[in-house]
């Protein structure tokens, strides 16, 4: 039944080969039990080889199902990790747990002045990860040939109405104008397989989806709609209210035919769907793919291959850990790399089976999904 739900049973995983730093072991840092790998593993068995770096805690928007419309106490400069410290933890992942996937989010990421460096740092390390960036595209229209250049891989970028006036209800912003021009720019520096991430919310946008695919398919985008998390600054999240999965399925369903898609997921979060005219049937023209990101309908946590680092360098080993482990102090007061590496394995050891938001008693972490980084 445990596995049905998406959460994982526990199970101690079988000892591998030694990695780079075993000789580590003498930091005394790794629980006891802890089978002898280089690998982010936990105690269910997941290792982790996707790595999610927020940028920064800042916004220029004010999405209602992440920041309160009054902002929040944003950590000061100094806070935050430095391009070099982010590089240096990049490198680690990729050397030490063989992450292939960095992920640059935040808050907004394109408000770090150095982004484009970043990128450059971090597609020179050996071995080179995939790189992409979760934006919402203000400001993309002028970097995004820069970035591309620099080495970033892909961007998603979060839309989640093309009205001005609901974008501007969601984001408490007037701005869709420049995040369409930011997507268009995506296009014209070469990078391809862009995905626009949406969550729908009841009575604003959730009559928009049929909408919102026609444009993203127009456009050759991937769209992928996200199920609403407890991860709002206003607490206003209900589990009864929310569009579920099987919500945005049928309202797709009023104007398309939707296929599982055949590829394996490969601990995607997106189940994704083939899109034809629901006029056409089956054997019509598949018009692209669209996905769903279930996470709290139909999580996927016993597959999640997810590490995180919060803006001021602190690992998380879910989205909605009440706990972090700190790396950015242990860094600046002369921790070496195998110190560094085996504070993260530790953090990383201890990730709980699930979510938990289904659960009755569950608690919304304090944190929201602009300070996680999402
Ligand atoms: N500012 C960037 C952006 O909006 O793409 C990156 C950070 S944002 C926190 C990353 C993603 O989290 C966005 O796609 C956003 O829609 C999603 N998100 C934020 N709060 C959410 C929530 N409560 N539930 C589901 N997704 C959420
Ligand atoms: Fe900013 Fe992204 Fe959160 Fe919207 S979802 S407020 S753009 S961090």
């Amino acid at each position: 039944m445990s596995v049905a739900l998406g959460i994982p049973s526990l199970r101690i995983a079988a000892p591998r080969a030694a990695g780079p730093t075993e000789a580590a072991a003498a930091t005394g840092i790794l629980p006891a039990g802890r089978p002898a790998t280089s690998a982010l593993l936990d105690t269910y068995g997941r290792t982790a080889t996707d790595l999610r770096i927020s940028l920064t805690d800042r916004c220029n928007l004010r999405c209602t199902y992440c920041m309160p419309a009054e902002g929040l106490p944003f950590l000061p400069p100094p806070a935050l990790l430095t391009r070099d410290e982010i590089t240096r933890l990049a490198r680690i992942a990729v050397t030490e747990f063989g992450v292939r996937q960095i992920r640059f989010t935040g808050g907004e990421p394109l408000l770090r002045k150095d982004l484009v460096e970043i990128v450059r740092d971090v597609a020179s390390l050996d071995p080179r990860p995939e790189i992409s960036l979760t934006t919402n595209a203000i400001g993309l229209a002028s970097r995004a040939l820069a970035l591309a250049d620099a080495g970033l891989d892909r961007i998603n970028v979060s839309l989640d109405s093309v009205h001005p006036d609901t974008f501007a209800a969601i984001t408490r912003r007037p701005f869709l104008d420049r995040v369409l021009a930011g997507i268009d720019a995506v296009r014209a520096a070469g990078l391809v397989r862009t995905k626009i991430n949406t969550v729908l919310m009841p009575g604003i946008n959730d009559d928009q989806a049929v909408e919102l695919l026609e444009w993203a398919l127009a456009g050759g985008h991937q769209l992928r709609f996200i199920e609403q998390m407890a991860l709002d600054a206003d607490h206003t999240w209900a589990r009864d209210t929310m569009i579920t999965a099987a919500q945005i399925r049928e309202r797709l369903s009023t104007r398309y035919l939707l296929t599982p898609d055949d590829a394996p997921r490969d601990g995607a979060p997106a189940e994704l769907f083939q899109v034809r005219d629901r006029t056409e049937g089956e054997g019509g023209r598949m018009l692209g793919l669209v996905g769903i990101i279930a996470s709290v309908s139909e999580p996927f946590c016993s597959d999640c291959r997810r590490t995180r680092l919060t803006a001021e360098g602190g690992v998380r080993s879910c989205l909605f850990s009440h706990e972090e482990t700190d790396l950015l102090g242990p860094m600046r007061s002369g921790a070496t790399d195998a110190v560094v590496a085996d504070l993260w394995r530790a953090a990383m050891w201890g990730k709980p089976a699930g979510h938990e938001m289904n659960a009755v008693g569950f608690a919304q972490p304090e944190r929201t999904m602009s300070a996680i980084g999402g």
